[in-house]
């Protein structure tokens, strides 16, 4: 259908109780797995980038993202995943991106209200949506990077959405950024998250949320990737994780793996290979269908 903000697809997921699937993309490929999957499952998607994609691709890659947004048959929004400040987020909005986010998480609180009130203020006179970020997710992201988990406190959540007007609210209750979410057992505070849920009206975000499938790792592996102990969030966390009301899953890592698994295969088993389309075409079948599956996890499948 067309270019929609984040808070129209969130808003309409609150309602019918799914989440939507928000992916990363880096490059052309990625963009068609993506777009590729929302299309053929009927669903609404989030095809974001971060402030580490947009210095990869340059903005000609987020034309390419808001081109295939405006093309497809399906509600995309076009979103700032992890703006790092005001003026990455103003150049987003300008350039005509329907969702950003401004992520003040390592700033004290009163800082962080002051950033995403007025990202808020400048995005929201242009319809676009805010999605802001209180405590903070263990890991690295491109260029965001945590040593360690600040969980989100539920009372200070609810003053924090009452301050600043966000849109949505990225929460921290022990998912993390990258492929090695967990040592040990593989939990997240869902106890924690009800609690934000009963005390926070707008709909809520779940980072570092990729489950890192056994089977992918194994696949990796044989094609000599060294990742065996990644590890994931479990899908039978994450649609808990939704009943309590996150209504947003980002997804990075999973598509990641899949391209390097389906690049180390083709290179492998085909020696005389070097036409790049040769190369990166499966890639791109394989993260549709990590895309295909998410999708149909989140349960946003024909929610177009
Ligand atoms: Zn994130």
């Amino acid at each position: 259908m067309v270019l929609v903000s984040g808070n129209k697809l969130l808003r309409k997921a609150k309602r019918g109780c799914y989440a939507v699937g928000a992916f990363n993309t880096n490059n052309l490929e990625i963009t068609k797995a993506i777009i590729a999957a929302a299309v053929e499952a009927n669903a609404p998607v989030f095809l974001q980038l971060s402030s580490g994609a947009l210095k990869y691709g340059g903005f000609e890659l987020a034309g390419l993202a808001l081109a295939f947004a405006r093309k497809v048959p399906v509600p995309v929004a076009v979103h700032l995943d992890h703006g790092p400040s005001i003026e990455v987020a103003r150049e987003c909005v300008g350039f005509g991106f329907s969702s950003v986010m401004i992520d003040g998480s390592a700033l004290p609180f009163g800082k962080n209200v002051a950033v995403t009130k007025k990202v808020v203020a400048l995005a929201h006179k242009k319809g676009v949506s805010v999605e802001a970020e209180l405590g903070q997710l263990k890991g690295r992201e491109d260029e965001v990077f945590s040593a360690r988990h600040t969980y989100t406190d539920p009372s200070a959540a609810a003053k924090f959405v009452r301050l600043t007007g966000c849109d949505s609210l990225a929460v921290a209750i022990g998912t993390s950024h990258g492929a090695y979410k967990f040592r040990g057992s593989q939990k997240i505070d869902l106890r924690r998250l009800k609690e934000i849920g009963k005390l926070v009206d707008v709909p809520l975000v779940l980072h570092g949320a990729s489950s890192v499938h056994g089977s992918l790792v194994a696949m990796a592996s044989k094609y000599g990737a060294k990742i065996s102990n990644a590890k994931g969030v479990p899908e039978s966390q994450i649609i808990k994780a939704i009943k309590l009301g996150i209504c947003k899953v980002n997804t990075d890592t999973d598509i990641r793996i899949a391209f390097m698994v389906a690049v180390r295969k083709v290179l492998s088993e085909n020696r005389s290979v070097y036409d790049p389309r040769e190369i990166l075409s499966p890639a791109t079948e394989a993260m549709k269908a990590v895309v295909m599956r998410r999708i149909r996890v989140l349960g946003s499948e024909n929610m177009a």
